[in-house]
């Protein structure tokens, strides 16, 4: 048996077991102005909190998708989650490797291969002076993955194959392919370094809707064969319901539900996710009118007290004004919204 289907005979086999947990994340970027400025205008420290103690864990061979309006954080968890951007507080779990806690150079390597990442913007995430042969040798090359540069040419092939492009593609510049070709070289490229665990951020939003569902279709088909997991950011649900065996929601960078796919699609808990559903003009084919999404995501630098979605929530009172609404478990589904707590009787009076 060869060592990739070995490894991923192991992956498939593990499937069930959490791959990847995030425990706590938090991230804070600190926006003031110079000290010396602040100093001559009497301004204070200016923070913004982009990511606010997220949990959450992902299963082996399972797609968990993160949702959420722009602004609510999804972008900074994932470049936490693949190492890109250090969090303020929490941890990252990948196997058995804490990935902002690891010394060692040769295991942060190690978990460097096993983490990639597909960004939004096939344009902009391939080098356009390289040839498509060299962008996906790279990773095969930098990790020592195959010794000569024969075998290195011929892995290349067989990725180029394994996305649906062919193997002499690999003479030519990015800019001689559609968006959606490069995005699969760009998927080649990801598969390269023979990762676990890959961050999917948009990867179609950028494409014509016309490719948009080859390139999900690509990746899922990629999932059954090689046993990966993904991590999927979207703000687009059609899709997510497409990709996602778990969906988080996300609202100005707290999980206000988590939930298996199917329950949330058929039975959204939070009014935020509610919200978000309406707006949603093809989710089920029906024909019926959609409400579009009411107000606007509030500033992040000064957020509202208490439950953060509170100045755009129909049923909010006092309390939801007040405290923050911890973690409710609810028919399979997690869900911090006051309606499910012990005060729902008096807040629905
Ligand atoms: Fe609305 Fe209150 Fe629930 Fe927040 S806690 S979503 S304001 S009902």
């Amino acid at each position: 048996m060869s060592a990739v289907l070995e490894t991923t005979t192991k992956r498939q086999r593990d499937t069930g077991s959490p791959l990847v947990e995030i425990e706590g994340l938090g991230r804070v970027f600190d926006l003031s102005r110079r000290w010396l400025n602040r100093l001559l205008d009497g301004s204070g420290k200016v923070h913004l909190t982009a990511v606010d103690s997220v949990g959450l864990s992902i299963a082996r061979g399972e797609t968990y998708a993160l949702v959420g309006e722009s602004g609510s954080g999804k972008s900074t968890i994932a470049r936490m989650t693949v190492g890109l951007l250090p969090p303020s507080s929490g941890s990252v779990r990948i196997g058995d490797a804490d990935i902002w806690a690891e010394r060692g150079p040769a295991r942060q390597r190690d978990i460097r291969r096993k983490i990639q990442m597909i960004f939004q913007d096939p344009y902009a995430s391939l080098n356009p002076r390289w040839r498509v042969g060299s962008i996906v040798a790279e990773p095969i090359k930098a990790f020592g993955l195959k010794s000569g540069a024969r075998e290195r040419e011929q892995r290349v092939g067989e990725l180029l194959s394994l996305v649906g492009l062919d193997p002499h593609d690999a003479r030519k510049f990015p800019h001689e392919f559609s968006g959606g070709q490069r995005q699969r070289i760009a998927i080649a490229r990801a598969l390269a370094s023979e990762p676990d665990f890959i961050v999917c951020d948009e990867p179609t939003s950028a494409l014509d809707v016309s490719v948009q569902a080859q390139v999900l279709n690509l990746l899922r088909d990629l999932q059954q064969r090689l046993g990966l997991t993904y991590l999927f950011i979207s703000h687009n649900l059609a899709v997510v319901r497409h990709m996602a065996n778990r969906v988080g929601v996300l609202y100005l960078g707290r999980l206000v539900e988590e939930a298996p796919a199917g329950t949330l699609f058929a039975e959204p808990k939070h009014p935020y996710t509610r919200m978000l559903l309406d707006a949603v003009p093809d989710i089920s084919m029906e024909t019926i009118e959609r409400e579009p999404i009411a107000g606007e995501i509030p500033n992040p630098i000064n957020p509202p007290s208490g439950c953060h979605f509170h100045p755009r929530c129909p049923h909010a009172t006092a309390l939801c004004k007040r405290e923050t609404p911890p973690a409710y478990h609810v028919d399979g589904a997690m869900v911090r919204c006051h309606l499910y707590g012990p005060d729902a009787g008096a807040m629905l009076q």
